[in-house]
């Protein structure tokens, strides 16, 4: 039985009470869910702007704090520079006088003290001699006797250096380069404090000479790592000096004619050598830092006229002048010149935020403005810095249990919805069928009625009008009689449906003889059986096989269940009834050898209104109600009915009662 089609109605009303409040509620979700991540979003963006606002804060509030701690003590020091460890990130202190930079090496004054420390007393005339010697007399023996004579006389250390530095030069001209080494060795001891009068260390001289020798190296590279400790305080001779002896090392480390190479020795000299080339170059970056500082100078006074921070050497750089001229050494003062290490600072600052730094990534100091860099505030002047937030955002998990909150609900509801429709369409389809069936029954009822009314009223007619010959007459009036008697069964099957489906339907059951009941249906039953040649042979047994019974209702049984077996019999109208006793039950069987029960609607033959494809298929007249009205029947005398059936072969339905 097909199921009736989805009519437009019932399309309808699905679409109002599932499909529109469903597609609300995903549209009121997303929505929801819209939502939710834009305002993650703007809570991230918050967040993010907190944190850059902090770093801009921290940065100026490290940067100014080392900037005063720096200038203070340069001053007290008196600008010597060998005091400051570059354990916070200094990088040069210098002084601002009229808008003009003065580095460390002129504020320190010792090159201006350099010749009159030379030529005084004794040790002045025996140099001098020693000099003339060397140069106009050209005669470098009697000149190394002089110098030593000279360095005897020294009274204090730069003069002790500089009459050594003369000696080793003199030694070299007498072909002495092994002492003359020595010598210079000696003299890589010296502080870079003692300067001659281009403000060049005379260290430098020596380790210039020692270069290019390859067993210096290591001591040189000690020299001149010894010197980036401090903050810049070359002059510039000395700094070309310092780059030129930091080539020629680069030179004698890379020769081939190094025999003993080791990966890692060589790795760490390559750190150690770029240090120094570091070193070099910041030295000539703080000259050209002088020659422009005139330009560089207004972006260190902030918009608001705050001491304000600027970038300077490709943003490595972060300048900034001191506030700090309290102390009475600073005195005529204009300013101090702080220059930090502008990366050193950043992560310092970082730190002090204590950000996880798996969330934030800042790229160090820009002067480059383009987005992603942002400008740091008034008084970083033309300094931008890019947070990069790479993490999760704190809120994140609470908005992802929001979010699948509100999917969760939506699935529940959507789910919830469909099931109620679905257990509604259910109901309705089974309904329909139901309502289907019953009209069907109906047609099928009026038709059963109409038959035997009209062979009725025709019989009865033609007796009426015709006066039929008397051989016809019993016919015509066992005909009346007969579907008379159809009418009475189909009305009784109709009658005691209607009770038993109202639930009034009583049994009076009695003691009686089974055979007895069965003799009354045939006996019923032989006007049609005889009108349609059918052959009916019974086994029935002899002795009385008694039960309690309801004699009207299991005759109805019966007369149905022969009923079906003619309707059913095709061409071969042969029946067989029987009647036994098989242990505590007696037996009463009808069989046919008809078109027999499709195996699919054996299940449902007994249930009310089914009609199965057999009876659809040919046309049987019939109403779908005698084997549910047999079937409860049967229960209601506590036995059984059974059927066996074969499609093509015909069936045997048999019913057994308890007994007496
Ligand atoms: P109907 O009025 O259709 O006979 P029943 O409730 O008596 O209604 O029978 C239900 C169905 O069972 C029939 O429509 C038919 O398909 C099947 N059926 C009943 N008895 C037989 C039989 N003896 N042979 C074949 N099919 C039968």
């Amino acid at each position: 039985m097909t199921e009736p089609p989805l009519s437009r109605r019932r399309l309808a009303l699905v679409i109002l009470a599932v499909a529109i409040p469903s597609l609300a509620l995903i549209g009121l979700g997303v929505g929801l869910i819209l939502q939710e991540s834009q305002l993650e979003k703007t809570r991230r963006t918050e967040a993010d702007e907190d944190t850059f606002q902090s770093l801009a804060a921290s940065l100026e509030r490290i940067a100014s704090k080392q900037r005063d701690e720096v200038a203070r003590r340069t001053v007290e020091n008196g600008w010597s520079s060998e005091e400051l460890e570059l354990n916070v990130p200094i990088i040069l202190v210098a002084r601002v006088v009229a808008g003009e930079l003065l580095l460390p090496w002129q504020l320190s004054g010792q090159a201006e003290l350099f010749d009159r420390r030379i030529h005084a007393g004794q040790f002045s005339r025996a140099l001098l001699r020693a000099e003339r010697l060397e140069f106009t007399n050209r005669s470098a023996s009697q000149a190394v006797r002089a110098y030593r004579t000279a360095a005897a006389l020294a009274r204090d250390t730069l003069q002790q250096a500089y009459a050594q530095l003369s000696l080793a030069r003199s030694l070299e001209k007498s072909d002495l380069a092994e002492e003359a080494d020595a010598v210079r060795h000696d003299l890589l001891a010296l502080s870079s404090h003692f300067v001659d009068d281009f403000g060049v260390p005379l260290s430098l001289y020596a380790a210039q000479k020692l270069a290019p020798k390859s067993r210096y190296r290591d001591a040189l590279v000690e020299l001149l790592l010894s010197y980036g400790k401090m903050p810049l305080h070359l002059s510039p001779q000395a700094g070309y000096l310092y780059r030129a002896i930091h080539d020629t090392l680069r030179v004698v480390s890379d020769s081939p004619l190094d025999r003993v190479k080791d990966e890692t020795v060589d790795a760490v000299m390559e750190q150690r050598l770029d240090e120094i080339g570091s070193y070099a170059q910041a030295t000539l970056s703080s000259i050209r830092l002088q020659e422009d500082f005139r330009s560089v100078f207004p972006r260190l006074v902030s918009q608001t006229g705050e001491h304000g921070f600027t970038l300077y050497a490709n943003d490595r750089w972060l300048l900034s002048i001191s506030s700090d001229t309290s102390s009475p050494a600073a005195s005529g003062t204009d300013a101090i010149l702080v220059v930090l290490d502008a990366a050193k600072v950043v992560r310092e600052a970082v730190d002090s935020l204590h950000l996880a730094h798996a969330e934030y990534n800042v790229t160090v100091l820009s002067s480059e403005s383009s987005p992603p860099n942002r400008w740091l505030g008034p008084p970083f002047q033309g300094i931008y810095a890019h947070l990069a937030n790479t993490g999760t955002f704190r809120d994140e998990r609470g908005v992802m249990s929001r979010v699948s909150f509100i999917m969760l609900a939506m699935v529940l509801v959507i789910g919830l919805t469909t099931l109620g429709f679905f257990l509604w369409w259910r109901d309705t389809q089974r309904e329909l069928v139901t309502a289907k069936l019953r009209s069907d029954f109906v047609s099928s009822v009026s038709h059963e009625l109409k038959t035997p009314l009209t062979s009725i009223r025709m019989f009865a007619e033609t007796l009426r009008f015709r006066s039929p010959p008397n051989e016809l007459h019993d016919d015509y009036l066992d005909t009346i009689i007969h579907e008379s008697g159809r009418l009475t069964r189909l009305l009784n099957n109709v009658l005691d449906f209607s009770q038993i489906d109202k639930g009034t339907k009583h049994y009076h059951l009695k003691p009686m003889v089974i055979q007895q009941v069965v003799f009354a249906a045939l006996e019923a039953m032989e006007y049609p059986f005889r009108a349609q040649n059918f052959q009916v042979q019974t086994e029935i047994d002899e002795s009385e096989i008694r039960v309690h019974a309801d004699l009207d209702a299991l005759e109805q049984v019966l007369l149905n269940l022969l009923t079906n077996a003619m309707k059913f019999s095709g061409d071969r109208r042969e029946l067989l009834v029987g009647v036994r006793k098989n242990g505590d039950h007696a037996e009463v069987w009808v069989t046919d050898w008809g078109i027999g029960i499709h195996p699919d609607d054996l299940n449902q033959i007994f249930s009310s209104y089914y009609r199965g494809e057999n009876a659809v298929k040919t046309n049987a007249p019939g109403t779908g109600l005698g084997l549910s009205l047999v079937h409860h029947t049967i229960e209601a005398h506590h036995g059984q009915i059974d059927v066996t059936s074969e499609l093509g072969h015909g069936s045997t339905f048999t019913i057994k009662l308890p007994l007496l």
